[in-house]
């Protein structure tokens, strides 16, 4: 073999609601060049991966060219890696299923690899990060949204049809907050930004606890944060519901996998120890008890701003390359 034939660089895409990041990624995981372009101003997917190809074609073109990209991986929400879809995506323009890979690769004629976000950065965390030589472990996405990825004996775990992980959708509350999903009471609904928020605002409604966020007109995630950090009672006991049901639902998910670490990643993890102790202590109160102890909490240590495109990247590699004559 002609070792000046391998092709040591890929592409990272990350489809978010707002803008569309790529990047050329080499295998080590080191982002060589960046660009973006907005996301929901194509309501047309025809036109959106129009843009996105010209955008990736201009990428690589003004970055040395094709000879050395072998392929490329795109994470985005609710997508599918067996498939190579995007199913039905509340946040994003596009209604009903998107077969955005195969759209991708007959315009680019290279190899196109589509995964959800958890999926994806389980695979970056594993590559490069916090997940490094862990073969069992779990990756949350705890952000706008609540998702997992395990992997099991150092492979993802995807399921029948790809669905697997959606942590953010098992019942926390039976006959609780309604869910975008059309169930109530899921995790996601207490324990996203937007379900903390929610709980917040529930705590100053039905009790005369003194708090500075009644003050705030349009209390935000971060707003949360931040009080917390101030040490307001009530963003302190949003935190901490949030953190109980967090540790419930972990506690039965490691119950079943057994995990050498659970990762965190996402926004949500700005609330730290406000969020993560009372986790960690409903976590061992539940967690089958011949694992106690021994489960990691771990978080991200990758770049938030960089994650979803180092994880696209590493999904990357897990497609064939693309040929004509196969
Ligand atoms: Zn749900």
């Amino acid at each position: 073999m002609a070792y000046d034939n391998l092709k040591t660089r890929v592409v990272g895409v990350e489809i978010g609601m707002e803008t569309t990041i790529m990047a050329i990624v080499d295998i080590r995981g080191n982002i060589l060049a960046k660009s973006s372009f907005p996301t929901s101003n194509n309501p047309n997917v025809a036109d959106y991966i129009s843009r996105l190809s010209e955008n990736i074609i201009n990428l690589v073109e003004s970055n040395g060219g094709y000879e050395s990209i072998r392929s490329v991986g795109i994470s985005a929400p609710s997508s599918n890696f067996c498939s190579g879809s995007i199913v039905n995506a509340p946040n994003l323009p596009w209604k009903g299923v998107i077969p955005l890979s195969a759209m991708l690769r007959d315009r680019i004629g290279m190899a196109v690899a589509l995964g959800n976000n958890a999926h994806a950065r389980a695979i970056g965390e594993q590559a490069y990060g916090a997940a490094h030589g862990l073969k069992d472990f779990i990756l949350v996405t705890l952000g706008g949204g609540v998702g997992s990825c395990f992997f099991s004996n150092g492979q993802p775990h995807l399921g029948q049809d790809g669905f697997c992980g959606e942590i953010g959708h098992t019942c926390v509350e039976p006959g609780g907050r309604q869910c975008g999903c059309g169930n109530k009471g899921c995790l996601e609904m207490y324990t996203s930004a937007k379900g903390i928020v929610l709980t917040a605002k529930e705590i100053m409604a039905t009790s005369e606890e003194p708090s500075l966020m009644r003050q705030v007109e349009n209390l935000t995630f971060a707003q949360v944060v931040a009080f917390s950090h101030q040490g307001d009672a009530v963003a302190i006991e949003a935190l901490r519901r949030a953190g109980t049901l967090l540790g419930m639902g972990l506690a039965n998910y490691a119950s079943i996998v057994n995990p050498e670490a659970i990762i965190f990643t996402g926004n949500v993890t700005h609330a730290g120890d406000w969020l993560f102790e009372p986790a960690k202590k409903e976590f061992d109160k539940h967690v089958f008890h011949n694992i106690r102890g021994k489960v990691k909490f771990l978080t991200s240590s990758l770049e938030e701003d960089e994650i979803d495109v180092l994880g696209a990247s590493a999904l990357a590699w897990e497609v064939e390359e693309y040929s004509l004559f196969k």
